[in-house]
């Protein structure tokens, strides 16, 4: 079967994919934006297993049951800070995107939703920040046959727009 990439505009806590990805901060602690709507919706038990993980270095990730999700897993991932961009940032947020699929793929997941990371609080330009994601994921799913399906469930017509944008120019 062919792999898909999709875009949707939607709240990423509703969908009953595999896996869905958070925008985590290094603490793997809860914070604000996808992260604080993420650990809502799971319930106090997802903290609880952060809390064994022991934090989470920036482009790397980590996986925990979803809990009270309809999805069966949530991958943690740290995006990277937006410096203006000369700090390593794109290929930083690359890595988010392709050690993420990695975990999924070690977990059997074949569909995942990832959130726009680092276009919120930490300030990646919208537009560049699609572009990488969708380029990443499109060489990632070439090394992890068996994952069927990528959504980007993106906040907002503009971030939707701009994967779409992103895609069609692949
Ligand atoms: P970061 O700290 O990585 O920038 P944020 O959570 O502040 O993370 O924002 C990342 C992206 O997630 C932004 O585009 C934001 O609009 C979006 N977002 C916020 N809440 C949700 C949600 N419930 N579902 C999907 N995307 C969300």
């Amino acid at each position: 079967m062919k792999q898909c990439m999709t875009v949707i505009e939607a709240d990423i806590t509703t969908l009953g994919v595999d896996a869905i990805v958070n925008a985590a901060n290094s603490s793997l602690l809860g914070g604000g934006g996808v992260d604080g709507a993420i650990h809502r919706a799971a319930g106090p038990e997802l903290l609880a297993e952060c809390r064994t993980l022991g934090g989470c270095e920036t482009g790397q990730a980590k996986i925990t049951k979803g809990y009270d999700l309809p999805a069966r897993f949530v991958i943690h991932t740290v995006g990277p800070v937006w410096h203006g961009g000369g700090q390593g940032e794109a290929e930083m947020l690359a890595s988010c995107y392709r050690n993420s699929i990695q975990l999924a793929a070690a977990n059997d997941c074949k569909t995942i939703a990832f959130p726009a990371i680092s276009t919120g609080v930490y300030g990646y330009p919208a537009e560049e920040a699609a572009g990488i994601a969708v380029a990443a994921v499109a060489e990632a799913l070439g090394d992890y046959p068996a994952i069927d399906c990528v959504t980007f469930c993106c906040f907002g017509t503009r971030s939707a727009a701009l994967h779409r944008e992103a895609l069609a120019a692949l």
